[in-house]
């Protein structure tokens, strides 16, 4: 199978069965994207959602939160992990938002990682979901999931997976490939137990065909052993014999 008749049937093995991947990050505007992505660094999804109603309602916007001090930030985020650089992140985000960027997102990758708090992934995710521009954010899903389809090769860090996947990927498939990645690695490819009983990817996937031939070659394990010697050995004639109450 070449590069292009993988990535084809990636693709069109998503866009049957994911038609609609988006951010599950909950927002209203693109300043809360961005606070919710900064947020959303080694913390789960569903953490950030629990957790930015409230500071929304008290930050509205990035001039409010400009005027806040990080301990004040700090008190609505304490439940998300690293809050207290979190807090300065979101604290000096704002400022730069307000003095430096007139108050509006910016929709540059290479602007967009001037602000604090903001990585190339951050910066990706913006660009891709508010601005559609074709940029792949490539975080531990991302990562591992492309590796294990066979759509990176050799990839030792997020930054040569991400220049693999751009150089392969239609433009106009970049920003839902992402989400396509991300979700199927959230809830079918786990990191440590992926669910190929569920997986529509198997007759492609590098990662399960190895495991098929790495299991074919295996041992059996002691209790599988057992188990098979148990099956094959015949019952004994006095087993079978029915046992007479009377003599
Ligand atoms: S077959 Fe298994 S390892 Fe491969 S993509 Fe599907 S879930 Fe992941």
């Amino acid at each position: 199978m070449t590069r292009s008749e993988r990535y084809r049937h990636i693709i069109d093995y998503f866009t049957e069965h994911r038609p609609v991947a988006e951010t599950e990050l909950v927002y209203g505007n693109t300043y809360e994207l961005l606070v919710a992505v900064i947020l959303s660094a080694q913390c789960t999804d569903k953490r950030v959602n629990l957790t930015t109603p409230a500071l929304f309602k008290r930050f509205p916007d990035a001039q409010s939160l400009a005027e806040s001090s990080v301990d004040e930030v700090f008190s609505y985020i304490r439940s998300i992990s690293y809050p207290n650089n979190k807090a300065k992140h979101l604290v000096g985000m704002a400022r730069m938002l307000v003095h430096d960027f007139n108050n509006e997102v910016p929709s540059d990758v290479n602007e967009l990682v001037k602000l604090p708090g903001v990585g190339r992934k951050t910066a990706n995710v913006i660009a891709s979901v508010v601005f559609n521009q074709p940029t792949m954010a490539v975080d531990t899903h991302v990562f591992r999931v492309a590796a294990r389809l066979g759509m990176t090769t050799g990839a030792k860090n997020p930054l040569q997976a991400e220049k693999q996947l751009v150089s392969n990927l239609p433009d106009e498939i970049i920003p839902i490939a992402h989400h396509w990645l991300i979700l199927h690695g959230r809830y079918v490819c786990l990191a440590r137990s992926p669910r190929c009983g569920e997986c529509g990817l198997t007759s492609i996937c590098l990662f399960y065909q190895k495991k098929l031939k790495t299991d074919a070659l295996k041992p059996p394990t002691a209790s599988k052993k057992k188990s098979e010697q148990k099956a094959k050995k015949p019952v004994s004639s006095a087993a079978k014999k029915p046992t007479s109450s009377k003599k």
